[in-house]
């Protein structure tokens, strides 16, 4: 077929049908219950491949392919070998049709991907792998602080480039003394440099979810500074911001009750309040509290 016909025929660059033809023809209507918003424009998705920088012999990791629209996108910008993790039986049809458009590069495993084990999934590519994923927003921030948890660090994967609902987005990458500076900005911007890189609207996705979204890149720090344990300073953000409004002395009583003592010990004054501090001086924080033994529970 040459590239004239294949326009007059509506089949995309790979040569396979149009994705809206690849979900009529195997059912896949998308649920609710399964966060399903299909991105049905391959320009889009190539464009949210194209932000993880070259995609030559990479190996990258999806979660939720669906009927593979952002696989596609990798696979065509380059991505060596795409391993993907789908909750939905009826994607089977069109991903085995990806696969075998592609031999030897689309591993696909039907389960949750909050129990993937992704070490062992991407093998020999540890440490080099990318992950990239229209996130379901039910379970994003869950996928988002396990992989920012992983152990050890730096760890399997060398960037991330997600797409979140806008709100989520904004929160991750927010400075201190804003409205949307909390946990999430903490936890994401410890471990990593996270930023928006592409906003989304809702008309680009079938069907059309409630809310802007935005696709943030993450770049991993080699050596998160200080060197805090991930629990303790989940513990820490979540006692300081539990009770946002509160100072210090007084929300971080739900942590310890020598509370004052520890604030002391990392030079910061009671009176502040959580989203005063900066990523660096919660993370001091967590590794005085954690030292000190109060944090082992
Ligand atoms: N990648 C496709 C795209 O960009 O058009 C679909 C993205 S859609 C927002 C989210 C996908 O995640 C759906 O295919 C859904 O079935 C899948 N999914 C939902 N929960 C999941 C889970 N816990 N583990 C793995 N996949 C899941």
């Amino acid at each position: 077929m040459t590239s004239g016909e294949r326009e007059i025929s509506g089949a995309s660059p790979d040569g396979l049908p149009p994705l809206r033809e690849v979900i009529r023809a195997f059912g896949l209507e998308a649920k609710k219950s399964l966060g399903q918003n299909f991105i049905l424009d391959l320009n889009l998705t190539r464009r949210i491949a194209r932000a993880a920088g070259s995609l030559a012999g990479r190996t990258v990791v999806e979660v939720g392919p669906g009927p593979g629209g952002l696989t596609r996108a990798l696979l065509l910008e380059g991505a060596e070998r795409v391993i993907a993790v789908e909750r939905d039986e009826r994607a089977r049809g069109p991903l085995d049709m990806i696969a075998q458009r592609y031999p030897g590069q689309l591993d696909v495993h039907f389960g949750d991907a909050l129990e993937a084990d992704w070490p062992k999934l991407v093998g020999a590519a540890r440490g080099k792998a990318v992950i990239v994923a229209n996130l379901p927003y039910g379970v994003a921030t869950l996928l988002l602080t396990g992989w920012l948890d992983s152990e050890p660090w730096p760890p399997w994967f060398d960037r991330m480039v997600l797409m979140f609902q806008k709100e989520v987005a904004e929160r991750i990458v927010a400075a201190p003394n804003s409205k949307a500076y909390g946990r999430l900005s903490v936890l994401s911007q410890w471990r990593s440099a996270p930023r928006i890189v592409l906003n989304v609207p809702r008309e680009a996705f079938t069907p059309a979810p409630k809310v802007e979204s935005a696709v943030v890149e993450f770049i991993p720090h080699k050596e998160p500074n200080p060197p805090c344990t991930p629990r303790v300073l989940a513990q820490v953000t979540a006692a300081a911001f539990g009770q946002r409004r509160k100072m210090l002395r007084a929300s971080l009583k739900q942590l310890t009750p020598e509370a004052e003592q520890l604030l002391e010990a990392a030079g910061i004054a009671g009176n502040l309040r959580a989203e005063d501090l900066t990523v660096k001086d919660f993370a001091r924080m967590a590794l005085i509290f954690e030292r000190s033994g109060l944090g082992r529970r």
